[in-house]
C-alpha cells in the first residue's frame, strides 16, 4: 500500500473555497499535489504521466487532452486554485498503448516514477511523499520498444544546425539518429539540398535551434517533412561546446578517431547527443560513432520526386502499393530496415553497386543456398532492437532471448556460407563476420533462460532450473513451504474437527484459514482460540491465520524474493555481457540484414524475371522490355498481362543525352512509361536486378520527377505554381548526368501558356540541362521540336480503333500520335452522345481553320454559342436510342457494362439511319 491516499479519492481538506493568494494556496496544497506541480512546471512542454501505484494518472489540461486523445473516462479530484482537478489515468500495463496512440498524435510525453518504495516514505513520517521523478520523456524520435516502433522501418531523430558560410551562404549539418539501433550517421547540406536530404532520411522528428524554426522557408520545409519538430534552446545549441559533448559522450579525448567532420555536422550532431541526454535522463543508449555521409555518394532525390515515383509510400501516404512494398521480400526486421534505407539512397559508385549485384547474382544461381538460407533468416528477432533496449536497460527477458537467437542465426548462416565458395565479396565478408559469432555467449543465454519467458524481468521465473544453485535452493524452499502449507491443511481440519476448512491466499492478507461461519465462531473460543487467530469476518465465513502459517509466509516470501533477487543479478550479468559485446552484435546485425536483402533481391529477381543492369559511369540508358514493378504486379493479380516496352535516351557526355517526347491519348500509359524507366533506374542503382529484359545505365547523379498539375491543395499554393516552382527546381538543378521525367507540364493554366512553358522548358533541358528526359505531354505541337533539336525524338503510344472504338495497345513506337483522341475517350468515360457529337463537329471545325494557315485565333469566331444554342433536332419521337439512353445511369455502371452498352447504342444508332 501506498503512504498516500487513494489517487481517486479527495484528499482531505481540498473542498474548501477558492483562496486569492497562490502563495497560499501552494502552502495548502496537499504535499502530493506540491510535489505534481513542481515535475509539471519543470517538463512545460509534455503531458505528465504521474506514476501513483498501478497507474499513470494526469491531472489538469494533460488529463483533458490525453482523455479526448485516448477516449478515457475524466474525472475530478479534489480542487486547486477553487476549480476542480481534472484527472484520467491509465494502467501501467498498458501504458505502452497509450503512449503509442499519443505519440502518434504528435504528443510528448514525460514519464514520471516513483523513485523509492512507499515504505521508504514511510519511514520520514505519515504525511510524507515517495519521491518520484521524470526518468525518460518520450517523443516520437526516441521511442525503443517494440510495440510503439514499426518493425521495417527506422525510427529516425534528426538535428538540423545551420552554420554562416561566408556573407550570405549558410550550409546546414544534420545528424540522423535511430535510438531503437543505435544508427548515426552526418551530413552536410547546402540550402537547396536541405530539404533533400530530409526527404533522404524520413525522419520522425526534428530538432533545431528556434532561429531556424524562424526562417519562414525553413519551417515550411521542416512542417512538409511529416515529422514532429522540436524547437531546441541555447543552452543545447552551444557551437563552442558541440565537439566537448560528443567527446563526453563517446568518453573519447578528441573525434579524430570517427574521422574528419565539419563545424555544420559536429553541431548538429551535439543537438542530437544533448537531446538524448534530456530526454532519457540517467539512461544512455549506447550508439554506434557517428559515421559521416560524403556529399554525391547516393543518388539524390526530392520529396516530390520521391512522392510522385511512389517510392516508399504512394501519393496518399501508404506503403502498401509503393516501390518498397512491390519489391520488399525480405524476412528480418533489419532486413526490411537496411532494404528501405537502400531505396532512400541509392548510391552513384559503379563499383559498389556491381559489388551489391554481384551478391543479388550469386544467389540467383544457387536456388538451394538460398532457400536454405531464407529458412534460417526466418527465424531471426529483431535483436539490435533488443539490444538498444538492454542498454537502454528497458529490456526484458526476451530481449535477451532475441540476442540468444540472434547469435544463433547469426553463427548458422555464417557457417552454411562458409561451406560454399562464394563468388560475392560482400557475401563473403559478412559470412566471415557471421562465423565469430560468439559461441560462449549464446551458449550461456540458451543454458541460463527458461524456453517460456515473462515480458517483465520483475516477474521472475525466466531462468532454467538447474543453472544457478542458489536460486535452486531458494526456489526449494519456497515450493517446499507451499507444500506444508498444503499438508497443514489437512492438520488443521482435524484439529478443528471439520472439513470445511480451507488455507487460501489473496495479496491483502496473503495467506488465512477460512471456514464457514458456524465453525469459526468455535474456532474463537478455548481451546482453538490458542492456535487460530481471528482475522476478518465475512458474509457467512470467518478468517483466521495461525503463528505457523505466518512462520512460513515469511518463509515463503523470503524464499521467493532472494530467488527474485537471483534472477535478476543473473539478468543483469547476461545484459552485461551482451553489452560487452554491443559493437560486435551490432556488426552480427548489419552483416545478416544484408545477407536477407540480398536473398530477398535474389528471390524478387527469380519471382519475376527480372535481370541484372549493366550500370557503368557512362551517359547510357538503354532499356529493353522495361516494364513498371508495382502496375505489372497490380495487373497480374487481375490476370492481365502487361506491356513491355524499350527507352533508348544514351547520349555522350559531351553533348547531353536524348530527350524523348511522348504524346498519345490520356490512359494510353505514357505516365506508366516514364515512371517505370525512373524506377528501373533507381532499381539499378541500389543494386537490385531490374524489370526489363536488358539494362544499361550510366550512373544517374539526381532523379527529378515531376506531374503537371498535380493537386496540392493540403499545401495552400495553386497547383500551376507548384508545378512551375518544381519544374524551376529542376531547370536550376538538373545536370548533364541527371534523368528528368515530365509528365504534362503545362497543363495547369490555359493552353498557349501551357505550350509555351512546355516550349521553352524543354529547349532549356536541351540546351543548358542536357539531361536524360523523358517529357509526356498532350500539346502536339511540341513534336515539331524534332526537326530542329538534332537530341529530341518523339515517341507515342500505339492505339488502334476497332468498331470505332479506341483501343490502347500500351506500346511505345517511335513517331508522334496523330490526334489526341480526346473525344475517344470521353466516348469511353461515357459523356452523353449529344456531346460527344457537338464535340466532333467543333473538332472537325478547328482542325480546318487550323490546316487552311488560319491563325489559331480563329477559334474565337467559332459560332460556339449559336450552335450551342440550338437543340439537336429530333429524328423521331419514337427513338430507341433515345430511349435506351435514358435507362443509362452512367454512375453506375461498371466499365464492362458501359462498353456493352455503347456497343448496343451504336446499333441502335445504326438501325436508326442516322
Ligand atoms: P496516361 O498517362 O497515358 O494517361 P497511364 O500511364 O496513367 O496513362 O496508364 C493508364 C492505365 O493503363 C494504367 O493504369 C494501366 O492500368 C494501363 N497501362 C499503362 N501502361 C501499361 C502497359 N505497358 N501494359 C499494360 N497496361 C498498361
Ligand atoms: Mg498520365
Amino acid at each position: 500500500m501506498t503512504s498516500e491516499a487513494d489517487p481517486r479519492e479527495p484528499e482531505e481538506g481540498e473542498n474548501s473555497a477558492p483562496v486569492a493568494s497562490q502563495a497560499r494556496e501552494m502552502a495548502r496544497l496537499t504535499p502530493m499535489m506540491a510535489q505534481y506541480l513542481a515535475i509539471k512546471a519543470a517538463n512545460p512542454d509534455c503531458l505528465l504521466f504521474y506514476r501513483m501505484g498501478d497507474f499513470y494518472e494526469l491531472f489538469f489540461k494533460d488529463a483533458e487532452i490525453a482523455s479526448r486523445a485516448l477516449g478515457i473516462v475524466l474525472t475530478k479530484r479534489g480542487k486547486h486554485e477553487g476549480e476542480d482537478i481534472r484527472m484520467c489515468g491509465v494502467p501501467v500495463e498498458r501504458a505502452d498503448d497509450y503512449l503509442q496512440r499519443l505519440i502518434g498524435l504528435g504528443h510528448r510525453v514525460a514519464v514520471c516514477e516513483q523513485l523509492e518504495d512507499p515504505a521508504e516514505a514511510k519511514k520520514r513520517g505519515n504525511k510524507s511523499v515517495v519521491r518520484r521523478d521524470v526518468v525518460r520523456l518520450v517523443t516520437p524520435g526516441t521511442i525503443t520498444e517494440d510495440r510503439l516502433l514499426e518493425p521495417g522501418r527506422a525510427n529516425i531523430l534528426v538535428a538540423v544546425q545551420r552554420i554562416k558560410s561566408g556573407e550570405t551562404r549558410a550550409l546546414f549539418g544534420l545528424a540522423a539518429l535511430d535510438i531503437s539501433t543505435g544508427a548515426f550517421s552526418l551530413s552536410e547540406a547546402d540550402e537547396a539540398g536541405l530539404s533533400v536530404e530530409i526527404a533522404r532520411i524520413e525522419p520522425s522528428e526534428i530538432l533545431a535551434p528556434q532561429a531556424l524554426f524562424d526562417d519562414p522557408a525553413i519551417s515550411r520545409l521542416f512542417s512538409e517533412a511529416r515529422a514532429a519538430v522540436t524547437p531546441i534552446g541555447r543552452d543545447m545549441t552551444d557551437s563552442a561546446l558541440a565537439e566537448r559533448r560528443i567527446c563526453d559522450y563517446y568518453g573519447v579525448e578528441t573525434l579524430d578517431g570517427f574521422g574528419a567532420f565539419t563545424r555544420a555536422e559536429i553541431g548538429a550532431a551535439a543537438i542530437a547527443l544533448a537531446y538524448v541526454e534530456r530526454t532519457q535522463i540517467e539512461a544512455r543508449p549506447a550508439l554506434s560513432p557517428p559515421s559521416r555521409r560524403i556529399r554525391g555518394s547516393s543518388l539524390e532525390i526530392d520529396a516530390s520526386t520521391r512522392a510522385n515515383l511512389e517510392l516508399t509510400r504512394t501519393l496518399s501516404g501508404e506503403r502498401a502499393g509503393s516501390l518498397l512494398a512491390a519489391i520488399d521480400l525480405t524476412l528480418t526486421s533489419a532486413g526490411a530496415r537496411q532494404l528501405a534505407e537502400r531505396l532512400a539512397s541509392p548510391l552513384t559508385r559503379p563499383s559498389d553497386i556491381a559489388s551489391r549485384l554481384d551478391a543479388v547474382a550469386y544467389l540467383v544461381g544457387e536456388g538451394r543456398l538460398r532457400a536454405d538460407l531464407r529458412a534460417m533468416l526466418s527465424a531471426a528477432p529483431d535483436f539490435i532492437r533488443a539490444l538498444s533496449r538492454l542498454s537502454l536497460d528497458r529490456g526484458g527477458p526476451r530481449d535477451l532471448a532475441a540476442m540468444r537467437d540472434g547469435l544463433h542465426v547469426a553463427r548458422s548462416v555464417g557457417r552454411k556460407l562458409a561451406e560454399q565458395i562464394i563468388s560475392s565479396a560482400n557475401l563473403a565478408e559478412a559470412s566471415a563476420q557471421l562465423v565469430q559469432a560468439d559461441d560462449a555467449l549464446e551458449g550461456e543465454l540458451a543454458a541460463t533462460l527458461n524456453d517460456e519467458l515473462p515480458l517483465n524481468k520483475r516477474d521472475g521465473g525466466f531462468v532454467r532450473a538447474g543453472t544457478l544453485a542458489p536460486l535452486d535452493e531458494a526456489r526449494a524452499l519456497r515450493d517446499e513451504s507451499r507444500r506444508v502449507i498444503a499438508e497443514l491443511q489437512g492438520k488443521y481440519c482435524e484439529l478443528a474437527e471439520t472439513r470445511q476448512l480451507k488455507i487460501k491466499h489473496n495479496n491483502f492478507l496473503g495467506f488465512y484459514i477460512e471456514t464457514q461461519q458456524a465453525q469459526g465462531e468455535k474456532l474463537l473460543r478455548p481451546p482453538h482460540s490458542a492456535t487460530f487467530i481471528h482475522r476478518q469476518t465475512m458474509a457467512g465465513a470467518m478468517r483466521f491465520s495461525t503463528n505457523e502459517l505466518a512462520e512460513l509466509e515469511a518463509k515463503i516470501a523470503s524464499a521467493a524474493d532472494r530467488a527474485l533477487a537471483l534472477e535478476l543479478a543473473a539478468f543483469d550479468r547476461l545484459r552485461a555481457a551482451c553489452l560487452a559485446q554491443m559493437e560486435a552484435i551490432r556488426g552480427l546485425g548489419l552483416a545478416l540484414a544484408e545477407i536477407d536483402v540480398a536473398c530477398a533481391l535474389a528471390e524478387l529477381a527469380v519471382s519475376r524475371d527480372w535481370t541484372r543492369p549493366i550500370v557503368d559511369d557512362s551517359l547510357s540508358f538503354v532499356i529493353e522490355g522495361g516494364r513498371h514493378p508495382v502496375v505489372e504486379a497490380a495487373l497480374h493479380a487481375r490476370g492481365e498481362p502487361f506491356v513491355a516496352n524499350d527507352a533508348d535516351l544514351s547520349g555522350e557526355v559531351a553533348d547531353g543525352g536524348r530527350i524523348a517526347l511522348i504524346t498519345g491519348p490520356n490512359m494510353a500509359g505514357k505516365s506508366t512509361y516514364l515512371r517505370q524507366n525512373a524506377l528501373i533506374a533507381t532499381l539499378a542503382q541500389i543494386g537490385s536486378f531490374v524489370p526489363a529484359r536488358r539494362a544499361h545505365i550510366g550512373i544517374v547523379d539526381r532523379l527529378f520527377s515531376r506531374v503537371g498539375a498535380a493537386d496540392d491543395l493540403a499545401r495552400g499554393r495553386s497547383t500551376f505554381m507548384v508545378e512551375m516552382v518544381e519544374t524551376a527546381a529542376i531547370l536550376n538543378q538538373a545536370s548533364v548526368r541527371s534523368l528528368v521525367i515530365l509528365d504534362e507540364i503545362g497543363r495547369g493554366t490555359a493552353t498557349f501558356d501551357g505550350l509555351s512553358i512546355a516550349f521553352a522548358t524543354i529547349e532549356h533541358l536541351n540546351a543548358v540541362n542536357r539531361s536524360r528526359t523523358l517529357f509526356a505531354t498532350h500539346f502536339h505541337e511540341l513534336t515539331r521540336l524534332s526537326k530542329t533539336l538534332p537530341r529530341l525524338f518523339n515517341l507515342t503510344m500505339r492505339v488502334t480503333e476497332w468498331n470505332n472504338n479506341l483501343v490502347f495497345l500500351h506500346e511505345v513506337t517511335s513517331g508522334s500520335a496523330d490526334r489526341s483522341y480526346g473525344i475517344q475517350v470521353a466516348k469511353l468515360a461515357g459523356l452523353p452522345q449529344s456531346v460527344i457529337e457537338r464535340a466532333r463537329v467543333i473538332l472537325a471545325e478547328l482542325e480546318a481553320t487550323n490546316r487552311s494557315g488560319a491563325a489559331l485565333r480563329s477559334i474565337d469566331e467559332l459560332p460556339l454559342f449559336a450552335v450551342a444554342a440550338k437543340p439537336t433536332p429530333r429524328k423521331d419521337d419514337k427513338d430507341e436510342l433515345r430511349e435506351k439512353l435514358a435507362t443509362i445511369d452512367p454512375d453506375d455502371l461498371t466499365p464492362r457494362d458501359a462498353q456493352a452498352a455503347l456497343y448496343l447504342l451504336k446499333k441502335l444508332a445504326a438501325e436508326n439511319g442516322r
